[in-house]
Protein backbone atom coordinates (compact mmCIF):
# COMPACT_ATOMS: atom_id res chain seq x y z
CA UNK A 1 0.00 0.00 0.00
CA UNK A 2 1.54 3.20 -0.69
CA UNK A 3 1.33 6.27 1.64
CA UNK A 4 -1.75 9.26 1.26
CA UNK A 5 -3.10 11.94 2.51
CA UNK A 6 -7.31 11.75 2.33
CA UNK A 7 -9.87 14.97 2.77
CA UNK A 8 -13.77 14.90 1.82
CA UNK A 9 -15.24 18.14 3.42
CA UNK A 10 -18.49 16.85 1.89
CA UNK A 11 -21.88 16.89 4.19
CA UNK A 12 -24.03 14.12 3.35
CA UNK A 13 -27.96 14.23 4.29
CA UNK A 14 -29.65 11.02 3.03
CA UNK A 15 -32.62 9.07 3.51
CA UNK A 16 -36.46 9.91 2.05
CA UNK A 17 -37.73 13.06 2.38
CA UNK A 18 -34.44 14.47 2.83
CA UNK A 19 -35.05 17.59 0.20
CA UNK A 20 -36.94 19.25 2.36
CA UNK A 21 -33.66 19.89 4.75
CA UNK A 22 -32.54 21.80 1.55
CA UNK A 23 -34.01 25.10 3.47
CA UNK A 24 -32.36 24.77 6.62
CA UNK A 25 -29.14 23.61 4.88
CA UNK A 26 -29.09 27.24 2.81
CA UNK A 27 -30.15 28.89 6.34
CA UNK A 28 -27.42 27.49 8.19
CA UNK A 29 -24.82 29.06 6.00
CA UNK A 30 -25.74 32.45 6.15
CA UNK A 31 -26.33 32.27 2.44
CA UNK A 32 -28.53 35.51 0.07
CA UNK A 33 -28.26 34.90 -2.98
CA UNK A 34 -28.89 31.78 -4.53
CA UNK A 35 -27.61 30.48 -8.33
CA UNK A 36 -30.14 27.78 -9.08
CA UNK A 37 -28.33 25.32 -11.83
CA UNK A 38 -30.81 22.69 -13.01
CA UNK A 39 -31.31 20.46 -16.39
CA UNK A 40 -34.02 19.76 -19.19
CA UNK A 41 -36.51 19.72 -17.20
CA UNK A 42 -36.65 17.02 -15.14
CA UNK A 43 -37.02 18.15 -12.08
CA UNK A 44 -40.56 20.49 -12.45
CA UNK A 45 -41.83 17.58 -14.04
CA UNK A 46 -41.39 15.53 -11.07
CA UNK A 47 -41.78 18.54 -8.49
CA UNK A 48 -38.76 18.88 -7.08
CA UNK A 49 -38.41 22.15 -8.77
CA UNK A 50 -41.31 24.08 -6.63
CA UNK A 51 -40.19 22.28 -3.44
CA UNK A 52 -37.18 23.99 -3.78
CA UNK A 53 -38.18 27.33 -4.92
CA UNK A 54 -40.62 27.57 -1.82
CA UNK A 55 -37.53 26.51 0.35
CA UNK A 56 -35.33 29.07 -0.62
CA UNK A 57 -38.26 31.44 -0.19
CA UNK A 58 -39.09 30.26 3.07
CA UNK A 59 -35.49 31.37 4.22
CA UNK A 60 -35.71 34.65 2.25
CA UNK A 61 -32.95 33.60 -0.51
CA UNK A 62 -32.57 35.75 -3.49
CA UNK A 63 -32.74 33.38 -6.57
CA UNK A 64 -31.27 33.46 -9.24
CA UNK A 65 -31.51 30.45 -11.89
CA UNK A 66 -29.24 28.90 -14.57
CA UNK A 67 -31.72 26.39 -15.99
CA UNK A 68 -31.17 24.11 -19.36
CA UNK A 69 -27.73 22.55 -18.38
CA UNK A 70 -27.17 19.97 -21.54
CA UNK A 71 -26.32 15.82 -20.84
CA UNK A 72 -22.47 16.60 -21.31
CA UNK A 73 -22.24 20.04 -20.01
CA UNK A 74 -20.79 22.52 -22.34
CA UNK A 75 -18.40 25.27 -21.32
CA UNK A 76 -20.37 28.42 -23.12
CA UNK A 77 -23.35 27.45 -19.95
CA UNK A 78 -20.54 27.42 -17.72
CA UNK A 79 -19.55 30.95 -18.94
CA UNK A 80 -23.46 31.73 -18.80
CA UNK A 81 -23.20 30.75 -15.24
CA UNK A 82 -20.19 32.61 -14.22
CA UNK A 83 -21.68 35.77 -15.78
CA UNK A 84 -24.79 35.74 -13.71
CA UNK A 85 -23.22 34.99 -10.55
CA UNK A 86 -21.13 38.01 -10.88
CA UNK A 87 -23.50 40.21 -11.69
CA UNK A 88 -26.33 38.94 -9.14
CA UNK A 89 -23.71 38.44 -6.15
CA UNK A 90 -24.26 34.97 -6.16
CA UNK A 91 -23.10 33.40 -2.58
CA UNK A 92 -24.13 30.17 -3.30
CA UNK A 93 -24.43 27.77 -6.36
CA UNK A 94 -27.23 25.01 -5.73
CA UNK A 95 -27.36 22.38 -8.15
CA UNK A 96 -30.28 20.22 -8.88
CA UNK A 97 -30.51 17.45 -10.79
CA UNK A 98 -27.53 14.42 -12.31
CA UNK A 99 -24.02 14.29 -12.80
CA UNK A 100 -23.97 16.77 -15.66
CA UNK A 101 -25.88 19.67 -13.95
CA UNK A 102 -23.62 19.04 -10.76
CA UNK A 103 -20.20 19.27 -12.61
CA UNK A 104 -21.82 22.42 -14.82
CA UNK A 105 -22.40 24.10 -10.99
CA UNK A 106 -19.07 23.19 -9.70
CA UNK A 107 -17.40 24.50 -12.96
CA UNK A 108 -19.55 27.91 -12.37
CA UNK A 109 -18.05 27.17 -8.76
CA UNK A 110 -14.33 27.50 -9.53
CA UNK A 111 -14.65 29.86 -12.63
CA UNK A 112 -16.34 33.12 -10.49
CA UNK A 113 -12.56 33.96 -8.65
CA UNK A 114 -10.40 33.42 -11.81
CA UNK A 115 -9.78 36.32 -14.03
CA UNK A 116 -9.56 34.36 -17.28
CA UNK A 117 -11.56 32.03 -19.11
CA UNK A 118 -12.79 28.68 -16.72
CA UNK A 119 -11.74 26.25 -19.89
CA UNK A 120 -8.31 26.73 -19.11
CA UNK A 121 -8.93 24.81 -15.53
CA UNK A 122 -10.08 21.98 -17.96
CA UNK A 123 -6.69 22.24 -20.36
CA UNK A 124 -4.60 22.93 -17.88
CA UNK A 125 -3.77 25.99 -18.52
CA UNK A 126 -4.27 27.73 -15.25
CA UNK A 127 -4.54 25.83 -11.04
CA UNK A 128 -8.26 26.33 -9.36
CA UNK A 129 -7.25 28.61 -6.44
CA UNK A 130 -10.57 28.96 -5.12
CA UNK A 131 -14.35 28.61 -5.43
CA UNK A 132 -18.01 29.83 -4.25
CA UNK A 133 -19.73 27.22 -2.00
CA UNK A 134 -22.15 24.55 -4.10
CA UNK A 135 -24.63 22.69 -2.64
CA UNK A 136 -26.43 19.93 -4.52
CA UNK A 137 -29.63 17.75 -4.37
CA UNK A 138 -28.94 14.88 -6.45
CA UNK A 139 -31.53 13.04 -8.83
CA UNK A 140 -29.72 10.42 -10.30
CA UNK A 141 -27.09 8.01 -9.23
CA UNK A 142 -23.99 7.60 -11.13
CA UNK A 143 -21.14 10.23 -11.28
CA UNK A 144 -20.02 10.39 -7.50
CA UNK A 145 -20.00 14.09 -8.45
CA UNK A 146 -22.20 14.77 -4.91
CA UNK A 147 -19.48 13.90 -2.82
CA UNK A 148 -15.82 14.17 -5.12
CA UNK A 149 -14.18 17.88 -6.33
CA UNK A 150 -14.46 16.65 -10.35
CA UNK A 151 -16.16 17.85 -12.98
CA UNK A 152 -16.32 16.93 -17.06
CA UNK A 153 -17.43 19.38 -19.22
CA UNK A 154 -17.72 19.87 -22.94
CA UNK A 155 -16.34 22.29 -25.67
CA UNK A 156 -18.47 21.89 -28.40
CA UNK A 157 -17.12 24.25 -30.82
CA UNK A 158 -13.42 22.62 -30.10
CA UNK A 159 -14.88 19.20 -29.91
CA UNK A 160 -13.51 18.50 -26.71
CA UNK A 161 -14.42 16.88 -23.20
CA UNK A 162 -11.72 17.33 -20.41
CA UNK A 163 -11.87 17.09 -16.92
CA UNK A 164 -10.66 18.86 -13.76
CA UNK A 165 -10.17 17.69 -9.89
CA UNK A 166 -9.83 20.76 -6.98
CA UNK A 167 -10.12 19.92 -3.16
CA UNK A 168 -12.57 23.36 -3.58
CA UNK A 169 -15.01 21.91 -6.03
CA UNK A 170 -16.52 19.60 -3.15
CA UNK A 171 -19.92 20.51 -2.52
CA UNK A 172 -20.48 21.98 1.29
CA UNK A 173 -23.89 19.51 1.53
CA UNK A 174 -25.04 16.99 -1.32
CA UNK A 175 -28.78 16.07 -0.39
CA UNK A 176 -29.24 12.41 -1.74
CA UNK A 177 -33.05 11.23 -1.39
CA UNK A 178 -33.54 7.72 -2.89
CA UNK A 179 -37.37 8.25 -3.84
CA UNK A 180 -36.12 11.63 -6.65
CA UNK A 181 -34.40 9.00 -8.29
CA UNK A 182 -37.88 6.50 -8.62
CA UNK A 183 -38.89 8.64 -12.01
CA UNK A 184 -34.92 8.34 -13.74
CA UNK A 185 -36.23 6.16 -16.98
CA UNK A 186 -34.60 2.59 -17.64
CA UNK A 187 -31.73 3.66 -20.07
CA UNK A 188 -30.57 6.62 -17.29
CA UNK A 189 -30.98 3.63 -14.65
CA UNK A 190 -28.72 1.98 -16.58
CA UNK A 191 -26.09 4.36 -17.77
CA UNK A 192 -26.15 5.15 -13.95
CA UNK A 193 -25.22 1.09 -13.07
CA UNK A 194 -22.49 0.98 -15.76
CA UNK A 195 -20.51 4.25 -14.37
CA UNK A 196 -20.80 3.77 -10.62
CA UNK A 197 -18.88 0.45 -11.74
CA UNK A 198 -16.60 1.63 -14.20
CA UNK A 199 -15.61 4.21 -11.35
CA UNK A 200 -14.79 1.08 -8.88
CA UNK A 201 -13.05 -0.73 -11.85
CA UNK A 202 -10.71 2.59 -12.27
CA UNK A 203 -9.48 2.35 -9.31
CA UNK A 204 -9.63 -1.76 -8.71
CA UNK A 205 -7.71 -2.64 -11.40
CA UNK A 206 -4.46 -1.16 -9.63
CA UNK A 207 -0.67 -2.46 -10.01
CA UNK A 208 -0.28 -1.63 -5.87
CA UNK A 209 0.25 -4.52 -4.15
CA UNK A 210 -0.83 -5.47 -0.66
CA UNK A 211 -4.42 -3.43 -0.48
CA UNK A 212 -6.83 -6.25 0.93
CA UNK A 213 -9.30 -4.24 2.58
CA UNK A 214 -9.64 -1.37 -0.59
CA UNK A 215 -10.02 -4.31 -3.03
CA UNK A 216 -12.77 -5.97 -0.72
CA UNK A 217 -14.39 -2.12 -0.32
CA UNK A 218 -14.17 -2.46 -4.23
CA UNK A 219 -15.67 -5.46 -4.62
CA UNK A 220 -18.98 -5.64 -2.26
CA UNK A 221 -19.42 -1.98 -4.28
CA UNK A 222 -19.88 -3.96 -7.41
CA UNK A 223 -21.96 -7.24 -5.97
CA UNK A 224 -24.31 -4.63 -4.41
CA UNK A 225 -24.58 -2.53 -7.25
CA UNK A 226 -24.82 -5.73 -9.78
CA UNK A 227 -27.52 -7.05 -7.42
CA UNK A 228 -29.75 -3.73 -6.83
CA UNK A 229 -28.85 -2.62 -10.37
CA UNK A 230 -31.07 -5.74 -11.85
CA UNK A 231 -34.03 -4.88 -8.52
CA UNK A 232 -34.47 -1.18 -9.65
CA UNK A 233 -34.61 -1.73 -13.05
CA UNK A 234 -37.75 -4.31 -12.70
CA UNK A 235 -39.50 -2.17 -9.91
CA UNK A 236 -38.22 1.41 -10.21
CA UNK A 237 -40.23 2.60 -7.07
CA UNK A 238 -38.39 0.05 -4.81
CA UNK A 239 -36.62 2.38 -2.17
CA UNK A 240 -33.92 -0.44 -0.39
CA UNK A 241 -32.63 -1.01 -4.65
CA UNK A 242 -32.72 2.52 -5.03
CA UNK A 243 -31.04 3.78 -2.09
CA UNK A 244 -28.26 0.71 -2.67
CA UNK A 245 -27.40 1.86 -5.67
CA UNK A 246 -27.14 5.60 -4.67
CA UNK A 247 -25.25 4.93 -2.12
CA UNK A 248 -23.08 2.65 -4.18
CA UNK A 249 -22.85 5.38 -6.52
CA UNK A 250 -21.35 8.10 -4.12
CA UNK A 251 -19.25 5.58 -2.50
CA UNK A 252 -17.24 4.73 -5.80
CA UNK A 253 -15.80 7.98 -6.86
CA UNK A 254 -16.08 10.17 -3.05
CA UNK A 255 -12.63 11.72 -3.11
CA UNK A 256 -11.07 8.06 -3.34
CA UNK A 257 -12.09 6.86 -0.21
CA UNK A 258 -11.95 3.01 -1.71
CA UNK A 259 -8.67 3.46 -2.68
CA UNK A 260 -7.01 4.87 -0.84
CA UNK A 261 -2.70 4.18 -1.02
CA UNK A 262 -3.49 2.78 -4.94
CA UNK A 263 -2.04 3.97 -7.57
CA UNK A 264 -5.84 4.43 -9.89
CA UNK A 265 -6.07 3.98 -13.58
CA UNK A 266 -8.60 6.26 -15.44
CA UNK A 267 -7.76 5.32 -18.98
CA UNK A 268 -11.23 3.98 -20.37
CA UNK A 269 -12.65 7.29 -18.77
CA UNK A 270 -10.06 9.36 -21.36
CA UNK A 271 -10.76 7.28 -23.73
CA UNK A 272 -14.34 7.90 -23.37
CA UNK A 273 -14.63 11.44 -23.76
CA UNK A 274 -12.80 11.48 -26.08
CA UNK A 275 -16.04 9.48 -28.30
CA UNK A 276 -18.38 11.77 -26.36
CA UNK A 277 -17.09 14.96 -27.01
CA UNK A 278 -16.86 14.36 -30.92
CA UNK A 279 -20.79 12.23 -30.86
CA UNK A 280 -22.10 13.51 -27.59
CA UNK A 281 -23.37 9.73 -26.70
CA UNK A 282 -24.31 9.24 -23.23
CA UNK A 283 -21.05 8.51 -20.50
CA UNK A 284 -22.10 5.06 -19.51
CA UNK A 285 -23.07 4.11 -23.42
CA UNK A 286 -19.18 4.65 -24.27
CA UNK A 287 -18.04 3.29 -20.84
CA UNK A 288 -20.08 0.20 -21.46
CA UNK A 289 -18.71 -0.51 -24.89
CA UNK A 290 -15.22 0.34 -23.95
CA UNK A 291 -14.66 -1.08 -20.54
CA UNK A 292 -14.38 -5.18 -21.32
CA UNK A 293 -12.54 -4.54 -24.25
CA UNK A 294 -10.05 -2.18 -22.12
CA UNK A 295 -10.00 -5.30 -19.49
CA UNK A 296 -8.94 -8.02 -22.74
CA UNK A 297 -6.74 -5.43 -23.57
CA UNK A 298 -4.66 -5.02 -20.05
CA UNK A 299 -5.23 -8.54 -18.68
CA UNK A 300 -2.08 -10.00 -18.58
CA UNK A 301 -0.33 -7.13 -16.66
CA UNK A 302 -2.21 -8.23 -13.90
CA UNK A 303 -3.98 -11.55 -14.23
CA UNK A 304 -3.76 -12.38 -10.74
CA UNK A 305 -6.66 -9.42 -10.13
CA UNK A 306 -8.62 -10.19 -13.13
CA UNK A 307 -8.68 -13.86 -11.70
CA UNK A 308 -10.23 -12.78 -7.87
CA UNK A 309 -12.38 -10.10 -9.79
CA UNK A 310 -13.76 -12.87 -11.90
CA UNK A 311 -14.20 -15.46 -8.95
CA UNK A 312 -15.15 -13.04 -5.92
CA UNK A 313 -17.30 -10.58 -7.84
CA UNK A 314 -18.72 -12.80 -10.98
CA UNK A 315 -18.55 -16.23 -8.88
CA UNK A 316 -16.93 -18.06 -11.67
CA UNK A 317 -16.20 -21.30 -10.16
CA UNK A 318 -12.52 -21.35 -10.71
CA UNK A 319 -12.28 -25.19 -10.77
CA UNK A 320 -10.45 -26.77 -13.38
CA UNK A 321 -9.77 -23.93 -15.12
CA UNK A 322 -6.20 -21.90 -16.16
CA UNK A 323 -5.57 -18.50 -15.03
CA UNK A 324 -6.15 -17.05 -18.73
CA UNK A 325 -9.70 -18.89 -18.51
CA UNK A 326 -10.80 -17.75 -15.48
CA UNK A 327 -9.73 -14.00 -16.17
CA UNK A 328 -11.73 -13.90 -19.48
CA UNK A 329 -14.56 -15.42 -18.05
CA UNK A 330 -14.82 -12.69 -15.54
CA UNK A 331 -14.29 -10.03 -18.08
CA UNK A 332 -17.50 -11.86 -20.42
CA UNK A 333 -19.15 -12.13 -17.26
CA UNK A 334 -18.85 -8.00 -17.19
CA UNK A 335 -20.12 -7.70 -21.05
CA UNK A 336 -22.64 -10.23 -20.11
CA UNK A 337 -24.52 -8.11 -17.22
CA UNK A 338 -23.71 -4.62 -19.08
CA UNK A 339 -25.77 -6.26 -22.47
CA UNK A 340 -28.58 -7.93 -19.94
CA UNK A 341 -29.88 -4.69 -18.29
CA UNK A 342 -29.48 -2.92 -22.17
CA UNK A 343 -26.23 -1.04 -22.18
CA UNK A 344 -24.40 -1.39 -25.86
CA UNK A 345 -21.60 -3.54 -26.41
CA UNK A 346 -19.91 -1.85 -30.06
CA UNK A 347 -19.47 1.44 -31.27
CA UNK A 348 -21.59 0.15 -34.19
CA UNK A 349 -24.41 -0.01 -32.01
CA UNK A 350 -24.35 4.11 -31.63
CA UNK A 351 -23.65 4.24 -35.25
CA UNK A 352 -19.73 4.98 -34.89
CA UNK A 353 -17.26 3.77 -37.45
CA UNK A 354 -13.79 4.53 -37.52
CA UNK A 355 -13.90 8.00 -39.19
CA UNK A 356 -12.87 9.85 -36.40
CA UNK A 357 -10.92 7.51 -35.05
CA UNK A 358 -7.35 8.21 -35.10
CA UNK A 359 -8.40 11.72 -33.50
CA UNK A 360 -9.95 10.69 -30.66
CA UNK A 361 -6.75 8.54 -29.66
CA UNK A 362 -4.79 11.59 -30.62
CA UNK A 363 -7.03 13.30 -28.34
CA UNK A 364 -6.86 10.83 -25.16
CA UNK A 365 -3.15 10.85 -24.78
CA UNK A 366 -2.98 15.09 -25.36
CA UNK A 367 -1.45 15.29 -22.33
CA UNK A 368 0.78 11.86 -22.13
CA UNK A 369 0.39 7.96 -21.80
CA UNK A 370 -3.65 7.55 -20.22
CA UNK A 371 -4.04 4.79 -17.44
CA UNK A 372 -1.10 3.48 -14.87
CA UNK A 373 -2.67 -0.52 -14.99
CA UNK A 374 -0.76 -0.51 -18.33
CA UNK A 375 0.09 2.74 -19.54
CA UNK A 376 -1.14 3.18 -22.94
CA UNK A 377 -0.03 5.42 -25.99
CA UNK A 378 -1.54 6.64 -28.84
CA UNK A 379 -1.34 3.22 -30.68
CA UNK A 380 -3.08 1.12 -27.48
CA UNK A 381 -5.40 3.18 -27.36
CA UNK A 382 -6.54 3.15 -31.33
CA UNK A 383 -6.34 -0.73 -30.72
CA UNK A 384 -8.86 -0.58 -28.14
CA UNK A 385 -10.85 1.54 -30.06
CA UNK A 386 -10.44 -0.45 -32.93
CA UNK A 387 -11.41 -3.66 -30.52
CA UNK A 388 -14.95 -1.67 -29.93
CA UNK A 389 -16.17 -0.89 -33.00
P1 LIG B 1 -26.99 13.48 -16.63
O1 LIG B 1 -26.36 13.83 -17.92
O2 LIG B 1 -26.88 14.41 -15.49
O3 LIG B 1 -28.56 13.23 -16.86
C1 LIG B 1 -29.00 12.41 -17.91
C2 LIG B 1 -30.49 12.60 -18.14
O4 LIG B 1 -31.23 12.13 -17.03
C3 LIG B 1 -30.89 14.05 -18.36
O5 LIG B 1 -31.65 14.09 -19.53
C4 LIG B 1 -31.72 14.40 -17.14
O6 LIG B 1 -32.79 15.27 -17.46
C5 LIG B 1 -32.27 13.06 -16.73
N1 LIG B 1 -32.61 12.97 -15.31
C6 LIG B 1 -31.82 13.28 -14.25
N2 LIG B 1 -32.47 13.00 -13.09
C7 LIG B 1 -33.70 12.53 -13.44
C8 LIG B 1 -34.83 12.09 -12.70
N3 LIG B 1 -34.83 12.02 -11.36
N4 LIG B 1 -35.94 11.68 -13.39
C9 LIG B 1 -35.95 11.70 -14.75
N5 LIG B 1 -34.90 12.10 -15.49
C10 LIG B 1 -33.78 12.51 -14.85
O7 LIG B 1 -26.49 12.02 -16.23
P2 LIG B 1 -25.28 11.57 -15.29
O8 LIG B 1 -24.96 10.20 -15.74
O9 LIG B 1 -25.58 11.79 -13.86
O10 LIG B 1 -24.08 12.55 -15.68
C11 LIG B 1 -23.31 12.34 -16.83
C12 LIG B 1 -22.20 13.36 -16.91
O11 LIG B 1 -21.35 13.26 -15.76
C13 LIG B 1 -21.30 13.14 -18.11
O12 LIG B 1 -20.93 14.37 -18.68
C14 LIG B 1 -20.08 12.46 -17.51
O13 LIG B 1 -18.91 12.64 -18.29
C15 LIG B 1 -19.98 13.12 -16.17
N6 LIG B 1 -19.24 12.39 -15.12
C16 LIG B 1 -18.81 13.09 -14.05
C17 LIG B 1 -18.10 12.46 -13.03
C18 LIG B 1 -17.64 13.24 -11.83
O14 LIG B 1 -16.98 12.70 -10.96
N7 LIG B 1 -17.97 14.50 -11.73
C19 LIG B 1 -17.85 11.09 -13.10
C20 LIG B 1 -18.31 10.40 -14.20
C21 LIG B 1 -19.01 11.04 -15.20
P3 LIG B 1 -32.78 16.86 -17.16
O15 LIG B 1 -31.67 17.44 -17.93
O16 LIG B 1 -34.12 17.27 -17.65
O17 LIG B 1 -32.64 17.04 -15.69
FE1 LIG C 1 -17.78 8.30 -15.05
Amino acid sequence: MNSFEFQNPTRILFGAGMADQLGEQVKSGGWKTVLLVYGGGSIKKMGLYDRVISQLQQVGAKIVELPGVEPNPRVTTVRKGIDLCREEGVDLILAVGGGSVLDAAKAVAVGVPYEGDVWDFLIRKAQIQGALPLGTVLTLSATGSEMNGNSVITNWEENLKKAFGSIHAFPKFSILDPTLTYSVPADQTVNGIVDMMSHVFEQYFSSTPDTPLQERLCESILQTVIENGEIALMEPTNYAARANIMLCGTYALNGGMISVGMQNDWATHMIEHEVSAIYDIAHAAGLAILFPNWMKYVYRERIDRFVQFAVRVWQVDPNGKSDEEIALAGIEATRAYFSRIGAPTRLADMGIGEEQLNRMATETVRFGTVGSFKPLNEQDVKAILQMSL
